[in-house]
């Protein structure tokens, strides 16, 4: 047999080096995961605030009808078997009786806010929250002569006496825990609105912390961790002393959600999220009963034109209860429009966008192309018990790919081909805990 020459088995060797090198390509340029799920062009929440008892008799039904979920923030000291609110502090008797002689200052005025509530008095429960609205506004000293006001009147008896600690426009509600389980269990989202809906900024520390921490923990007893992610603030507070103890007990608050890649529009806000060039806005608008059918499609109109907006609808009452109420006719008529828009929306819970946005901002991913397949694999410092929400990838195919399969334990899914300028892709939707994909050619 005639042997090699040194130079050829060199070239042989060159060869199947750089063919090695050409079987497994670097894939990860035409590898995304999409902005949103499916790639569609936004998100909708319907939020829905107080946990009024028409919320679930009315607008539930119409939103299960058509297959949407709705995010609700629940005051948890209302349902029966869950912890009623409190104040926590000095006796009750010496407070008031100091204000007789110590007006009201920086010094006292945490403690007496958060008393007031919880003095058994109808009114007492409108001084609270009237005050917690000045203080908010800036208007301190007003705030401190209305609570003054307020306590001269519970000191003469001039106050209604109920025996009862009276929450926030929204008297009846017999929604059971039971219940709310099983509206969790069609694919609702069940959060904390607090335990009495108190005006958070003017509470002390321990009554703060109990009205965020007490709605947390019934929550997670009769429902289960999932309904402990997201929160509401009441009030749509602002205020920093709050946001800082309360996003170290809940991971998502539709009140703020500081991140860099995320402009926040509050509800009050005029801006409009057409403006934002950053690569997602959260965009709350409240739907009020005078709003109107139009204007709410048109907040949906502006989803859809961009891609980068969130919308976030904030209710309250409904038809003939609660505050500023959505008539029945005109929710069954929104809710069938976003519907028919669902093509480019992603109808989903607070909870959902919240981790969706956060999972793809915090992936790593790696993809390569080695012979007759695509690998994907990624990587998250995020918790894949909480952040649970599939992540849609979209992959260009190699030219001579007719189309893909994702290879699956239980059995290969051929997917769904389609092309831009780009070339052919693909979508498939992997949860962060799954780690790695891989794809065969067809
Ligand atoms: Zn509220």
């Amino acid at each position: 047999m005639k042997s090699i020459p040194i130079s050829t088995a060199f070239l042989i060797l060159l060869f199947f080096s750089f063919s090695c090198a050409d079987r497994k390509k670097d894939w990860s340029q035409k590898t995304e995961i999409t902005k949103w799920p499916n790639d569609k062009n936004g998100a909708v929440s319907i939020t829905y605030d107080d946990g009024i008892i028409n919320q679930f008799t009315i607008a539930k039904p119409i939103m299960d009808s058509l297959g949407l979920p709705g995010t609700f923030f629940i005051i948890t000291g209302k349902v029966e078997g869950s912890a009623k609110g409190k104040f926590i502090g000095r006796d009750q008797n010496t407070i008031i009786a100091e204000t007789a002689t110590l007006k009201t200052d920086s010094t006292n005025f945490f403690e007496r806010a958060s008393l007031i509530a919880f003095t058994g008095n109808t009114e007492a429960e409108e001084y609270h929250a009237n005050v917690g609205s000045l203080y908010e506004a800036g208007k301190v000293q007003e705030a401190y002569q209305l609570l003054d006001e307020g306590y001269e009147k519970i000191r003469n008896g001039r106050m209604r006496d109920t025996d009862d600690v009276v929450f926030h426009n929204n008297p009846v509600d017999s929604t059971t825990w039971e219940q709310y389980k099983s509206y969790a269990k069609q694919g609702h989202e069940i959060s904390s609105h607090t335990v009495t809906h108190p005006r958070l900024a003017v509470l002390d520390d321990a009554n703060m912390l109990f009205e965020l921490e007490q709605s947390k923990a019934d929550l997670a007893r009769f429902m289960g961790e999932a309904a402990t992610f997201s929160a509401e603030g009441p009030y749509g507070t602002e205020n920093e002393r709050v946001m800082e103890y309360a996003h170290k007990i809940y991971p998502a608050l539709r009140n703020r959600m500081p991140e860099d890649w995320l402009d926040e529009i509050n509800r009050g806000s005029k801006s409009l999220p057409g403006n934002s060039t950053n690569e997602y806005v959260q965009w709350q608008r409240g739907a009020l009963s005078t709003t109107g059918i139009d204007q709410m499609k048109a907040w949906t109109d502006t989803v859809i034109a961009h891609d980068n907006i969130w919308l976030v609808l904030v209710i309250h009452g409904v038809e003939d209860y609660g505050w500023e109420p959505l008539k029945r006719e005109e929710l069954t008529q929104y809710f069938a429009d976003l519907k028919g828009n669902e093509d480019s929306l992603w109808i989903a819970t607070f909870g959902d966008v919240t981790k969706y946005i956060r999972e793809r901002k915090a992936a790593k991913i790696r993809s390569t192309l080695e012979g007759n397949k695509i690998s994907i694999t990624l990587n998250s410092d995020l918790d894949s018990k909480v952040y649970n929400v599939p992540l849609t990838f979209k992959t260009y195919l190699p030219d001579d790919w007719n189309g893909a399969n994702l290879i699956k334990k239980e059995g290969n899914n051929l997917l769904e081909v389609m092309s831009d300028s780009g070339g052919k892709y693909v979508f498939c939707s992997i949860p962060i805990s799954e780690g790695k994909i891989q794809l065969a050619k067809v």
